[in-house]
């Protein structure tokens, strides 16, 4: 039976509870300094509102720990929200209780209340019963509009599904999972995947997940001296995992088995200290790190041979970034993915909070397929995890 999602919902006058993801950063003064998120939940709040829709919009801020804190108010969100939608946002700094019962059965049709941070109540992480039940109080739709928390078993993911008529995707959430969905499902043969960043062990429920179905896997940032030390090369002081040394090995494994080529790193810069203005060394092929220094980043040889490997690809997920680039001297590597994944012909899909903003920084977000909107949450769809938010829809009418 085919899913249903927003799309085929009959809106009018319904009052639908839309969870969405507004966690966007705040400065100091506490005003809103990048509002990607805001904007990626317009398509869905507009169509609601152009549907006749009565509106009750929920998202969390930050890691409150269950207290109300003032600087993680949405306030600030209500109020942007009004300008980019160019209608008022209500918000009267509550969750849930007889003001919010209230509001919510005065909304008219087009009308949106915003309720307060989700997490200022402890009922929201614990995914407790008695907070879904509050929330859901005379809500007919409940729309998933919030893909970067849909790994999560909160009260507003999931538990509170079980207290609505129906329950469905939103638009941003439906376009995650379709996109992230032509990795898992039948990608095309020359499917290249690009991993980098901190972690090997995030990483590696990936690869094992995807090793039947990719071609090629290019590997930089700190994970590539847990998998280049497990294949007996000297890294240095680099960050090595060691208890994933052997679980790197049987990857290697894996990936002959199943005729998959691993690249990792052949040249690196490095360094003795991660600081801006350090003297850097550039450990050239077939040289070692030096005992007292750390790979920071990817070398440009290395650079130009993932490119070649990015440019014969048909689909590309890229999670991770090849070095620490937010200090300029070791961005270089990543940048360089950065732009041989914008200018290739494959689709291309870019997930990880500090992929993303790398993407950004580079100067090419325009030109990648799919930004994804949730980090955690795509690692665990990639890597083949149910995700409880998803499981949680009823999507049938
Ligand atoms: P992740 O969240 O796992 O994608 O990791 C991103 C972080 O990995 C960034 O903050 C990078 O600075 C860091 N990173 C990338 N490469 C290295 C490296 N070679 N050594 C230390 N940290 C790194």
């Amino acid at each position: 039976m085919e899913k249903k999602y927003l799309k085929h919902i009959e809106l009018k006058g319904k009052v639908v509870f839309c969870r969405n993801d507004f966690n966007v950063p705040l400065n100091e003064n506490g005003e809103i300094v990048d509002d990607t998120r805001l904007e990626a939940s317009l398509p869905t709040l507009k169509y609601l509102i152009d549907n006749g829709a009565r509106i009750v919009c929920a998202s969390h801020m930050g890691r409150p720990e269950g207290e109300k804190k003032p600087e993680l108010s949405l306030k600030p969100v209500a109020d942007k929200l009004s300008g980019m939608l160019n209608t008022k946002v209500m918000f009267n700094g509550k969750i849930t209780g007889k003001e919010i019962g209230k509001i919510k059965s005065g909304l008219k049709e087009g009308e949106i209340l915003l309720l307060e941070n989700l997490r200022f109540d402890p009922g929201e992480t614990k995914n407790g019963r008695k907070f879904a039940k509050e929330l859901a109080k005379g809500i007919d739709v409940y729309v998933n509009n919030a893909f970067a928390v849909s790994h999560r078993k909160h009260a507003s993911v999931v538990r509170i599904t079980g207290f609505v008529p129906i329950s469905v995707k939103g638009f941003l959430l439906k376009r995650e999972i379709d996109y992230l969905s032509l990795a898992i499902e039948k990608p095309p043969e020359n499917f290249c995947i690009i991993l980098g960043g901190a972690k090997v062990s995030d990483k590696i429920p990936l690869i094992l997940n995807l090793m039947d179905k990719v071609k090629t896997i290019l590997i930089g940032g700190a994970m590539s001296y847990t998998f280049l030390k497990a294949k007996g090369i000297n890294v240095g002081n680099s960050k090595v995992e060691d208890d994933f040394i052997e679980m790197c090995s049987d990857i290697f494994k894996k990936a002959e088995e199943n005729n998959v080529k691993i690249l990792l790193p052949v040249d690196h810069i490095a360094s003795v200290t991660i600081e801006p203005n350090v003297t850097i060394k550039m450990v050239k092929i077939g040289e070692e790190i030096p005992e007292n220094m750390t790979g920071l980043d990817i070398g440009m040889d290395t650079a130009q041979l993932y490119t070649e490997e990015i440019k014969r690809a048909e689909l590309i997920v890229w999670n991770g970034p090849m070095g620490v680039f937010e200090i300029d001297l070791f961005s270089g590597g990543t940048t360089e993915i950065a732009k041989a994944v914008a200018e290739s012909t494959a689709l291309s899909i870019v997930g990880g909070g500090d992929t993303v903003l790398a993407v950004h920084k580079a100067g090419v977000g325009g030109a990648i397929s799919h930004i994804s909107t949730g980090g955690g949450a795509s690692l665990a769809f990639l890597s083949g995890k149910k995700l409880p938010g998803i499981e949680a829809l009823s999507e049938v009418l």
